[in-house]
């Protein structure tokens, strides 16, 4: 069978949270051979999230970690620790001898069902470009005779991977063989998740280019606008309980 796809979703509790697995479901759906790993950042597994997945579309873990309160200031990476949570779980749910592929998927993205096929056949770490992203229309690697030698973009161009978590996958093998790689919190400057992770298991002359050689964007780093919720209520009003 080909490698499976494992995509790591962190996700949080908020007004358009079920929209947005709504769509991410309906994607993934249609990916064979995939397997979603939803890291909820909550003190426990919520309702809402657990009852969404056992509607059963698409195969799944379903985690959670809470991330303190002190690391929940603007300017502070998020996700850290979801993130690490679904690695430490691929550590000690998986072996040599299983074949995959993992993926960040952040739940407020778009993706194309194309970006799958193209990152199923990752070695060691692939790469490609990512649109809507760093104040451009696009970032991409740049790719000479078919090794990546550099980055377009048009923010903090001095990072060593100047990439966002949707630009890359990374071999199941690759994770279990670095079994301390791992998202930082100490140190970690805003913008340098990808790099600070990547330069833990990769090099740049060894990433592999996808979307012919970096020249296609099969994923847009969307971002979901705040809804107005100004009309609310202040107490319950409906004769029903709805879940939104
Ligand atoms: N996220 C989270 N907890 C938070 C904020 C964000 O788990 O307190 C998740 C969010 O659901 C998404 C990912 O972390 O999957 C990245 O967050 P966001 O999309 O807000 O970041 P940006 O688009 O600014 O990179
Ligand atoms: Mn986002």
């Amino acid at each position: 069978p080909p490698p499976l796809i494992y995509a790591i979703t962190p996700t949080y509790s908020r007004a358009v949270q079920k929209a947005e697995l709504t769509r991410l479901a309906n994607t993934f759906r249609q990916v064979p051979h995939f397997h979603w790993i939803v890291v909820e950042d909550s003190a426990s597994r919520t309702e809402l999230v657990s009852r969404f997945l056992a509607r059963g579309r698409v195969p799944y873990t379903h985690l959670h970690v809470l991330t303190p309160r002190r690391f929940k200031r603007a300017g502070m990476p998020r996700a850290t620790e979801q993130r690490n949570a679904a690695l430490s779980w691929l550590r000690a749910h998986r072996t040599a001898t299983d074949s995959g592929v993992v993926f960040f998927a952040d739940d407020d993205n778009t993706y194309s069902l194309e970006l799958f096929e193209e990152m199923r056949s990752t070695k060691g770490v692939s790469v490609w470009p990512v649109g809507l992203v760093g104040g451009r229309r696009y970032e991409r690697p740049i790719v000479e005779k078919g090794k990546v030698v550099g980055w377009y973009t048009g923010w903090k161009a001095d990072r060593p991977f100047a990439i966002d978590m949707a630009g890359f996958a990374v071999n199941l093998q690759v994770i279990l063989d670095n079994p301390r790689a791992l998202f930082k919190r100490r140190g970690a400057k805003p913008g340098m998740q990808e790099s600070d992770f990547l330069k833990q298991i990769t090099k740049l002359e060894d990433l592999e280019p996808k979307a012919r050689n970096c020249t296609q964007v099969l994923v847009w780093h969307t971002r979901t606008e705040k809804v107005n919720l100004g009309n609310e209520p202040k107490r319950h009003q409906d004769s029903v309980l709805i879940e939104v």
